[in-house]
């Protein structure tokens, strides 16, 4: 029999697991022919969800688990289910049930038929979301998209099912700083994409501030892109010719009509400007620099404190 592994990373999803086991459970008895295996990642949890996670394992014999030694973030989370996974086919879902579970069955009809390795899940809507929120992830998406050969799907979320290729490829990848739905779109792979409206988390709250959603699109950017580079490059030129156009019309004012000393305010801000280019140009290229210190030191993504069988 196919075994189905699903991955869910969980941090400090206390209020949301109880909900998530009654609802997945509900889902699993739908699935003919197909076992169903469960790895439940904590990620350094400062709530019961551990001790929640352990019951569940003692419950049903198809649960595992993996505790974390602290929080190492969402992307350790779900490469460490998929280093884990021994399944046929792997789908990674949220613990809030942000990711329907009723969608499995669909999803793995597409798979199953053989023509996709990857079944995608897109919503569309942002319902209940913060407008804000909404409205920055559209610029990051249509950001991205103008400066990547890899291109991302708005709205697009990490609720994937992946085939064991799929997931081979994504481990073959041993970077530090991961950004899965870059990672899921660079692999290739034929991939099915499900639509459907925004679901708001069943309990609980999100664990992304504004702060570490802005980081992570950065890492996003940097990962996927080196367009920033080549645009700092193209700003120094741009800023250069403009000065030597500068140059030629203050000799020429002088030599012709011997007045070049005049407007110092606004020298001064030409060289407030240039400098705030420069500085920022400086900017983007240390977040190049800062993220391959980290892939050099080739740290773990994440320490084990405790796993099941
Ligand atoms: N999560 C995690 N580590 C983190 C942050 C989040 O494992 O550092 C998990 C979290 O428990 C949830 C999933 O990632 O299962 C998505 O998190 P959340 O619902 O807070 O994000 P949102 O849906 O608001 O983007
Ligand atoms: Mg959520």
């Amino acid at each position: 029999m196919d075994l189905l592994t699903l991955v869910v990373p969980s941090y400090n999803e206390e209020f949301t697991l109880p909900l998530f086991m009654e609802e997945i459970q509900r889902v699993i008895k739908t699935l003919d022919g197909v076992a169903v295996e469960i790895i439940f990642v904590d990620d350094g949890s400062r709530d019961k969800t551990l001790a929640i996670i352990r019951e569940f394992h003692q419950k049903y014999n198809f649960v595992r688990y993996i505790s974390f030694s602290r929080n190492f973030g969402k992307e350790s989370a779900i490469l460490a289910g998929l280093h884990a996974s021994r399944g046929t086919w792997t789908a990674v879902m949220d613990a809030d049930l942000q990711d329907p579970p009723k969608l499995l069955p669909e999803m793995l009809n597409f798979i199953n038929s053989g023509e996709y390795d990857c079944v995608g899940t897109c919503r569309v809507t942002r319902k209940g979301e913060p407008p804000i929120r909404s409205f920055f992830a559209r610029c990051f998406y249509k950001f991205i998209n103008c400066i990547s050969d890899t291109k991302l799907v708005d709205g697009a979320r990490d609720y994937k099912l992946l085939s064991r290729k799929a997931v081979d490829a994504l481990l073959a990848m041993p970077e530090v700083n991961r950004f899965s739905k870059g990672l899921y779109e660079w692999i290739g792979f034929r991939t099915k994409w499900i639509s459907y409206e925004n679901v708001e988390r069943v309990a609980g709250e999100t664990k992304w501030s504004f702060w570490k959603l802005f980081r992570y699109s950065l890492q996003g950017i940097v990962s996927f892109s080196t367009a920033p580079l080549l645009i700092s490059a193209f700003l120094g030129v741009f800023f250069m010719f403009i000065s030597l156009v500068g140059i030629a019309t203050l000799a020429v004012r002088q030599l012709v009509y011997n007045n070049s000393v005049a407007g110092w305010t606004s020298l001064s801000c030409i060289i407030l400007l240039i400098g705030g280019v420069q500085l920022f140009c400086i900017g983007v290229m240390g977040q190049y620099m800062s993220k391959m210190y980290m892939e050099i030191k080739r740290r773990p993504h994440y320490i084990v404190s405790e796993q099941s069988k």
